[in-house]
């Protein structure tokens, strides 16, 4: 008889784990509460490209005036986008992609079972949804529930008039100014994007600096470019409060300072939320970081998996998809573990980043001792050709035998370029294998080259 697996939540956590289980052979049904395809791509990865997108083509817009004869061309203003327009592409976007994922599990004859499950019993999930209620039987579970944005003191206390990342995308109108709290990556894409397209944005971050955890020198070249371009930061001060008043919201800060804009996004992190889940039932603990799981992505129930967001490894879309197709190979009698080290951290704002394996500072924490090598794109000549000199790739090796530890990429097409970095890290190459390959001439990839050269 097949595994009987029920996975909760259709987001790239949930749905690659059942595509796996059903090509393995199991007898596997999702659930999903709201829309198919989970945050990435109704909320989160894939809308907020479409967005950046927008904002890059008035970027290479702007970047061609440059070479216009003076007074000809047309300048571009916030006024001239037509808001509702560029909120449809996105919608258009979002809909074929959900449209032919959905597909897809008809294909394959995946069951979709739409509504809310709570697990009533270590085997059992009851689903109440535009069907009613009905209960079904698990051997094994996959809990891909997800996160949620926060909204932290004391902007909890005004969530409904302000804003977030779920309903950004929805803003009635553009906004002449926003406030962003919050400068981790979903805030600084937004950042990019909305100063692209000529709305006035300023950053409140609590921390020092933008991009918590990054080496130091990727967080300051991504802020100086940004500064250049004319978003404001804010750092290392706490909000007091929030008052609206003449068509404005202000955050008050401890420090009596005040920062007004028309609209303000709290991109302060996500958390968990299984309120109500039935986790009690299971005697699964969780908190806002999640559930727990061991390297196989178990949680401490026998039969629960737990993989993405709600595990709060790394709150990417990729890893919640590599530990989706893990959990389901475990789950059919493999016995595969989790790196957590190899997944390729991006933004993709410009410049773009991409971050694979350890910096200095957390090699160093594991007690290793380093050596780094960086080459600007400033001495490359594709960067030069293409005006797109900002930023650099550094690289960390093991002092000892030159193994690559890590790769931050700041520039270029840093997204893309990390993954021969990745390979790098996952493979354990050293300095000589990396310098073993060509690198074409004219690429942004010869930064890879001249970074193994110093
Ligand atoms: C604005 C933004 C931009 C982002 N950009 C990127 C990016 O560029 N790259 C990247 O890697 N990551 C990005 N992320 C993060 C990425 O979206 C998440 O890491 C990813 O969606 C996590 O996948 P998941 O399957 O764990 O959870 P989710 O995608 O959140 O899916 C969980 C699903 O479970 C459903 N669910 C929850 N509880 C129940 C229940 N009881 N019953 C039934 N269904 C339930 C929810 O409705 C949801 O659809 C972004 C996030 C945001 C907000």
């Amino acid at each position: 008889m097949s595994k009987k697996v029920i996975v909760i939540g259709s987001g790239p956590g949930g749905y690659p784990a059942a595509l796996r289980l059903k090509e393995l052979g199991a007898e596997v049904a999702v659930v999903e509460a709201w829309d198919f395809g989970g945050t990435c791509l109704n909320r989160g990865c894939i809308p907020s490209k479409a967005f950046l997108d927008t904002g890059h083509r008035v970027h290479a817009f702007e970047g061609l005036r440059k070479l216009l004869k003076d007074g000809s061309g047309v300048n571009f203003s916030a006024a001239m986008l037509d808001w509702d327009k560029v909120k449809a592409r996105r919608a258009e976007v979002v809909s074929k992609l959900r449209t032919s994922l959905e597909r897809l599990f008809q294909a394959k004859k995946i069951e979709v079972i739409r509504g809310k499950a709570v697990f009533s019993g270590s085997n059992e999930v009851t689903i109440t949804g535009p069907q009613g209620e009905i209960k079904r039987q698990f051997d094994t579970a996959i809990l891909a529930a997800g996160t949620r944005p926060i909204f932290p003191p004391p902007f909890r206390d005004y969530q409904e008039q302000l804003t977030d990342s779920d309903r950004i995308f929805d803003l009635p109108r553009l906004p002449k100014s926003l406030l962003i709290v919050g400068g981790g990556v979903i805030g600084l894409e937004f950042a990019c994007f909305f100063n692209a397209i000529g709305v006035e944005v300023s950053v409140l971050e609590l921390l020092p600096d933008i991009l918590a955890g990054e080496d130091p020198q990727v967080s300051r070249a991504v802020r100086s470019s940004f500064e250049k371009r004319g978003i404001k930061f804010h750092f290392g001060k706490k909000a007091a409060g929030v008052v609206f008043s003449g068509g404005l919201k202000t955050v008050e800060l401890e420090d009596g300072t005040r920062l007004a804009a028309e609209e303000i996004m709290v991109g302060a992190g996500r958390a968990a939320d299984l309120t109500g889940m039935g986790l009690e039932t299971l005697g699964l603990p969780w908190d806002r970081r999640g559930v727990k799981v061991n390297d196989r992505l178990l949680t401490s129930a026998p039969n629960i998996y737990a993989v993405g967001d709600v595990n709060g490894i790394s709150l990417l879309a990729h890893s919640a998809g590599r530990q989706g197709e893990i959990a389901a190979e475990n789950i059919m009698g493999a016995s595969r573990a989790f790196d957590a080290d190899i997944v390729p951290k991006c933004v993709y704002a410009w410049p773009e980043v991409g971050t694979v394996g350890l910096n200095k500072a957390q090699a160093e924490a594991r007690g290793l001792t380093v050596k780094t090598s960086r080459a600007f794109y400033l001495g490359i000549g594709k960067a030069v050709a293409t005006d797109e000199t900002e930023g650099f790739v550094q690289l960390v090796f093991d002092a000892a035998d030159e193994t690559v530890l890590g790769a931050q990429i700041v520039g270029g097409p840093a997204t893309e370029l990390i993954h021969v970095l990745a390979l790098a890290v996952k493979l354990k190459l050293k300095r000589r294998d990396l310098r073993e390959i060509i690198y074409a001439h004219p690429t942004m990839a010869e930064a890879i080259h001249e970074a193994l050269a110093k």
